[in-house]
């Protein structure tokens, strides 16, 4: 864990706690829980942002669950959506007949999500749908269904708990917003 006078430095403030983030993760294990009763759910994550938050969600699905991982970008090292979605690397499992659940970190445009349930969706799955830690619905430019989700968040960048600027960051144990400094230190580099 980074030490905090290291997290002061970057952080401009806090939006959600490590608490906060766990109580997400409690009420939506339940939910998921409930919904995935007596089904064998392929839990997706896309990587990277997802990871903590997947690890931590899954912990609390009292299902049998089995996992794969997808590594999906339409960032890049920026901080707006390129507008177009690439498939970086695939999974391995066959998702046919599966009931699968995508695990993102936030969805913004909503394209990654549209383009990953289109893939999945396409190659036969029985049902395609998506737990994300935040939904930045105010950003929406495509029509898709975030079907979970632990919290809505405005129109700024979060970085922390799996979400990174630049690669950086993602083991803040909370999400926070970056100070303007940093974006500036970094681009500069
Ligand atoms: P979308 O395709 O929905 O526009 O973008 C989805 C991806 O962009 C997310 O999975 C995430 O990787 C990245 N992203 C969107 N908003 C943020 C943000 O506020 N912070 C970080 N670190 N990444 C973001
Ligand atoms: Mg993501
Ligand atoms: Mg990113």
């Amino acid at each position: 864990m980074p030490k905090s006078d290291n997290i002061n430095r970057i952080i401009d403030h806090k939006l959600f706690s490590e608490d906060d983030i766990h109580n997400m993760c409690v009420r939506l294990g339940k939910q998921l829980t409930q919904d995935y009763a007596g089904k064998k759910p392929l839990v997706v994550g896309a990587l990277k942002g997802a990871i903590f938050f997947l690890t931590d969600l899954t912990r609390q699905m009292d299902v049998d669950e089995e996992m794969d991982f997808l590594d999906v970008s339409s960032y890049g090292n920026s901080m707006k959506s390129s507008g177009t979605v690439k498939l970086i690397s695939d999974m391995a499992t066959d998702v046919k007949g599966r009931d699968v659940l995508i695990v993102e970190d936030v969805v913004d445009t909503g394209l990654t999500l549209k383009f990953m349930k289109d893939l999945i969706g396409g190659r036969g799955a029985k049902s395609v749908k998506c737990c994300a830690l935040l939904n930045k619905e105010v950003n929406r430019t495509v029509d898709v269904d975030v079907d979970y989700y632990g919290s809505k968040v405005g129109n700024e960048f979060v970085v922390g708990y799996g979400l990174d600027f630049m690669n950086y960051f993602r083991n803040i144990p909370y999400v926070g917003v970056l100070k303007p400094e940093i974006i500036k230190e970094f681009n500069n580099k």
